[in-house]
């Protein structure tokens, strides 16, 4: 049996990959400190034999036998990533440093999960992996952007002084269930808002636009990407059909059926004006697009915010 150690498997995504590891006959190892992920995204998996939790931070170095390494562990949010920026920042050097380690002493495969964030506010449109980016080494966003470009950087030395075999994904805005609903992402945010009938806070003029992946379709790419020879990346990985924010808030109340108003707020400094992900790399070697229309994406994760709301 294969064994997979999956760091920040308590998280959004991370625990979707545990489900897919499990599903796909692995042992699956999740490491988290529970800084932004939470025991209920795993809760399922208790009685599962082949999960084991383990609460610790990657800031510390650590033992376990595995094949594969994903390092998934870092808050992604702006507002938890900025909430303590050195231990972002941290997380992103010294905590990648550890996992590579790690799947160095295994030797094992090592997948760092990237960022369309290391493409700072983009002056080129949509963004190849090939674009070097325009990111500010001492804004705001910096302990994040700046984190996860130097985890890039380790990574592919590792790749070439210790001939580890590495993996670089560059996921772009995903969204769908156990997003927290105080994640403060734009999703989640919106989908809460629109629910509870509070107004939908747009930040700027909302002419800034992102592109959103459903979960499914990102775990798919990942896993495509995990179990592929030969192949470091990095790789774009998001789905290219773009909106302004402006008009994502009028989708989601349009899918909400809600009577919210809709309210603008100062941008938060270096906020990126539009991101798209080129995805023509991942479509070569992975055979991988999106296939989850945002319509439906969005109509799964109000469904999901809707119990969660009930529920309380
Ligand atoms: P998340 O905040 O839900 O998950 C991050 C997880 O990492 C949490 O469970 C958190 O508790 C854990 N963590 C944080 N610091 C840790 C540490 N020092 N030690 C151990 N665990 C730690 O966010 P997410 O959206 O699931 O993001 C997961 C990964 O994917 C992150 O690395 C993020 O940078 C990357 N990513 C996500 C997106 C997205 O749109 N969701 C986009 C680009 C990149
Ligand atoms: N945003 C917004 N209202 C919110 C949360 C976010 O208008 O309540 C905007 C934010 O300024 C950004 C976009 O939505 O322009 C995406 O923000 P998010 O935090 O989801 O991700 P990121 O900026 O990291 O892409």
């Amino acid at each position: 049996m294969k064994r997979v150690l999956i760091a920040g498997g308590a998280g959004f995504i991370g625990s979707h990959l545990c489900d897919r590891f499990l599903s796909e006959g692995y042992e699956v190892f999740c490491v988290d400190n529970l800084y932004t992920g939470t025991i209920d995204n795993i809760k399922h998996l208790e009685h599962e034999k082949r999960f084991h939790f383990l609460e610790h931070s990657i800031l510390k170095p650590l033992k376990i036998s595995c094949e594969l390494v994903l390092n998934f562990a870092c808050p992604a949010s702006p507002p938890h990533y900025q909430k303590d920026p050195i231990f972002t920042a941290r997380t992103s050097f010294e905590g990648t440093l550890n996992l590579l380690e790690l799947a160095r002493e295994n030797h094992a495969r090592f997948l760092l999960a990237s960022t369309s964030e290391v493409y700072g506010d983009p002056e080129i449109h949509p963004q190849p992996e090939t674009y070097r980016g325009n990111v500010n080494t001492i804004g705001i966003r910096s302990c994040y952007d700046e984190g996860k470009r130097i985890a890039e950087t380790l990574t592919m030395d590792y790749h070439r002084f210790y001939q580890l075999d590495t993996k670089i994904i560059r996921i772009f805005n995903t969204y769908g269930p156990r997003m927290l609903e105080n994640d403060g992402r734009v999703v989640s945010n919106f989908i809460v808002q629109a629910l509870k009938g509070e107004p939908i806070t747009i930040y700027g003029d909302g002419s800034q636009t992102r592109s959103f992946c459903y979960i499914s379709d990102l775990v798919e790419g990942i896993y495509r990407m995990c179990t592929k020879d030969n192949f470091t990346g990095p790789v774009n990985l998001g789905n290219p059909e773009e909106y302004t924010v402006a008009d994502f808030a009028r989708l989601i109340k349009e899918l909400t059926q809600s009577s919210s108003e809709i309210c603008f707020y100062p941008l938060p400094q270096d906020d990126p004006r539009k991101r798209r992900p080129d995805i023509s790399l991942a479509k070569k070697e992975l055979a991988w697009e999106p296939t989850v229309p945002v319509r439906d994406g969005l109509t799964k994760t109000i469904a999901y915010f809707q119990e969660k709301l009930a529920s309380k």
